[in-house]
């Protein structure tokens, strides 16, 4: 006989918390099931031998919801305020090339060649006419590509209304060339890292009753409504909260051939723990972003300046994402070296290195590739008509949608589709938020 819940809810990172959280608030049953050891999937944290505490990637969170602020209340973790100090390396020689973002501020007249208005079809056209050429090909083009290991004439332009690919809002050149430079912004960070917060919301708003860890979904059956695990139990459900690749949905449905019409990138995490103080060019800065391809990151973050419990006392740590291209992949190795490497050209003195972490992301962005869309409405009314909930990074695949308290909202969204019909503008449309 097969266990019975009326939700399942397939992983444990932000989305499925937030279906777990919204479950248990309406008081209904549900089992969640994850195939890793801990909680928060992509926004977990993993501290290392020597004591160094690593994100999967550098993680800021903007909260655009109150029922994402309350479970963080609820939490109870404690949060530091760091203060946003980004820059721009352009050229991965020496500190002598680090700009403060936003970059377009750091121009002293405005380009000739902005068309603010014309039509853009792809990314490539959206960057050229907001910000001219020369930004474009200096910084624009070269860190775009590096991110989304795609092309810029094959990405999609339309999400940038909400955020470029590094997080923040797109202020236009127009506006910031030559206006008041923007106030220092704060961002809330866990105390314990990125992940402390979806382990205390486990252990403090859900309790863990309902969570079985290290437990993988091998297979859905659709029209039965049963899950397969790969320990062999099933579990028969009436709603499923999927937050797995929708590539592997696709399985499901038997829409298989959809999924090559999806990109997501690959991504090396390389962790550098090192004992004493850094450079005079990382101290005090939260992160740079490298559109230089001798370098082989393009998001750099100083986590000991988030928390400095991320390193321990005496010493700090950075975190570098090196993008894998298929065309030609990064090894791990070859990550680490070149990152080593590009530290020491920063300042960073090679022999007080006390950690070296590595962890590969086979799936870091979901690229936001022109018909995307299409594919998803696709695969979405094929799973819908079965009670599949496909949400979340790669669950739901739109990378606008998929920072923490976004992914948060759509599982809740999700559960209230299914059981009150609510519309799911959370996942559909952001820019409404
Ligand atoms: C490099 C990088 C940078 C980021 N930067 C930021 C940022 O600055 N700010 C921000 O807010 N967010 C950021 N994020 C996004 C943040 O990590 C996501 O919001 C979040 O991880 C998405 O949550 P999710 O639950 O949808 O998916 P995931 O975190 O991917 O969780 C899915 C879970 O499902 C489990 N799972 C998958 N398939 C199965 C299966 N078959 N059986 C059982 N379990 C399964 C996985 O083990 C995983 O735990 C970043 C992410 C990355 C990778």
């Amino acid at each position: 006989m097969p266990w019975q819940t009326r939700f399942l809810i397939i992983g444990a990172g932000p989305t499925g918390t937030g279906a777990a959280v919204r479950l248990t608030e309406l008081g209904e049953d549900f089992v969640i099931v994850d195939s890793s050891d801990r909680v928060g999937g992509l926004a977990s944290s993993v501290t290392d031998a020597e004591g160094f505490t690593w994100d999967l990637g550098g993680h800021v969170i903007h909260s655009h919801f109150p029922e994402f602020d309350q479970a963080v209340e609820l939490s109870g973790v404690t949060m530091n305020q760091v203060t946003r100090n980004g820059w721009v390396w352009l050229e991965g020689t020496g500190p002598e090339t680090l700009v403060p973002t936003p970059i377009q501020q750091q121009l002293t007249e405005l380009p000739t060649d902005l068309r603010p208005d014309a039509p853009a079809e792809h990314l490539a056209d959206y960057y050229r006419n907001s910000f001219g050429q020369v930004l474009y090909e200096r910084f624009f083009e070269p860190y775009n590509v590096k991110m989304w290991t795609t092309p810029l004439d094959m990405v999609d332009h339309r999400w940038t209304s909400l955020r470029n690919g590094s997080g923040e809002r797109n202020v236009p050149v127009l506006t910031l060339a030559t206006g008041a430079k923007p106030p220092a912004e704060r961002f809330p960070y866990p105390v314990g890292g990125t992940g402390a917060l979806w382990e205390a919301i486990h252990d403090r708003v859900l309790g863990r009753a309902r969570l079985q860890l290290n437990t993988q979904v091998k297979n859905l059956d659709l029209a039965s409504r049963t899950a397969e695990l790969a320990d062999g139990r099933r579990i028969s459900y009436e709603y499923c909260v999927s937050t797995g690749p929708i590539t592997t949905a696709m399985r499901w449905t038997g829409q298989e051939r959809l999924s090559a019409r999806l990109r997501a990138s690959t991504v090396h995490v390389v962790g550098v723990g090192l004992r004493g103080d850094p450079p005079q060019a990382l101290a005090g800065k939260t992160w740079l972003y490298c559109p230089d391809r001798g370098v082989p990151w393009y998001r750099a973050t100083m986590l000991s300046n988030y928390d400095a419990g991320n390193a321990g006392p005496g010493r700090w740590n950075i975190l570098c994402e090196v993008p894998s291209f298929g065309s030609e992949p990064t090894t791990a190795s070859d990550a680490i070296d070149g990152t080593i490497s590009s530290l020491r050209a920063l300042g960073a003195d090679p022999s007080l290195i006390r950690s070296r972490w590595h962890r590969t992301i086979p799936m870091g962005y979901p690229v936001p590739t022109l018909g995307r869309d299409d594919v998803l409405a696709q695969v979405n009314d094929r799973l819908l008509a079965h009670g599949v909930y496909s949400r979340g990074r790669f669950g739901g695949w739109r990378y606008e949608s998929c920072n923490q308290d976004y992914s948060f909202m759509q599982g809740r969204e999700a559960v209230d589709s299914a059981l009150f019909g609510a519309a799911e503008d959370v996942y559909w449309h952001p820019e409404r938020f």
